[in-house]
């Protein structure tokens, strides 16, 4: 692809966040791109997941609706995310992609990706893991870190819980740790599903095991995905863990010997 075509590739975007500063370091603006092969039970943004834009009925029977996910072109994202650039600079921020599964729009991501780097950005992508290998290899040269989401080691049980197995994630972790790609396990915590100290054990043997993994998070399960009451939410439950709940995983964290594993 030629630069001008680059500009002009364009994807579906459901939401763009400025002064992002849970997605990478320092500041950076998120966009987040709509449409998710996986159906996780404690999916967060439910609306992200059909990949088409979504009308949506607003609270209240005032006939009113909002659309979910809108059409961008590369040009148009990347003119929002520049209007931050003193912050990047001094910040050590950038671009982080996310969604959805930005992988799943991967010409619109590496477009995106490959303008950022043309404007010196600092670039994330936060993924599931769940694409063809080719993606990721089309698309990592332009990642200075990936923000890989790490759900379940057990086979059998992240199908359960997200629809999919989880062999074409892990051996694309493998991948991303063999070419030395930098990246940050981001694991959510569900009580009662993966805050089993076998999991944990797997975590920590990743961590430790690869130079290239920076660290990991463990994002404490919330019911956000619930709060959305204008029939996006889902019908998923888990107990809220507690501060003393976090305090207990990082100690069996701890135990196995890792250091570089965090509370996000
Ligand atoms: S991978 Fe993320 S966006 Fe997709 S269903 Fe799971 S939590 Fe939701």
């Amino acid at each position: 692809m030629g630069r001008r075509d680059l500009v002009e590739e364009s994807g579906i975007v459901f939401d763009i966040a400025r002064f992002s500063l849970h997605d990478g370091d320092g500041i950076r603006t998120t966009v987040f791109l709509k449409g998710c092969p996986l159906r996780c039970l404690w999916c967060h943004n439910p609306e992200s997941q059909k990949f088409e834009p979504e009308v949506y009925p607003l609270e209240g029977d005032t006939g009113d609706v909002k659309t979910i996910g809108s059409p961008m072109s590369v040009s148009e994202v990347i003119n929002v995310v520049m209007r931050d650039l003193p912050y990047y600079k001094r910040s050590g921020g950038g671009l982080t992609l996310s969604g959805g599964e930005p992988l799943a729009q991967p010409d619109f991501s590496l477009a995106l990706l490959r303008e950022a780097k043309n404007r010196g950005l600092h670039t994330c992508v936060e993924t599931s893991g769940y694409a063809h290998r080719s993606i990721l290899e089309r698309i990592s040269p332009y990642v200075d870190c990936f923000l890989f989401d790490s759900k379940e080691y057990n086979a059998d049980q992240h199908k359960e819980y997200t629809g999919r197995s989880n062999n074409v994630i892990l051996a694309n972790l493998q991948w991303l740790c063999e070419q030395g790609v930098p990246l940050i396990l981001r694991c959510p915590i569900i009580p009662g599903l993966n805050d089993r100290p076998d999991h944990f054990a797997e975590i920590v043997k990743w961590v430790n095991s690869n130079s290239n993994i920076i660290g990991a998070e463990l994002l404490a399960y919330h019911p956000y995905g619930r709060s959305k009451g204008d029939g996006q939410g889902s019908t998923f439950i888990a107990p809220i863990p507690t501060e003393e709940d976090k305090a207990n995983w990082l100690s069996i964290i701890r135990s196995y010997g890792c250091e570089k594993v965090v509370i996000g």
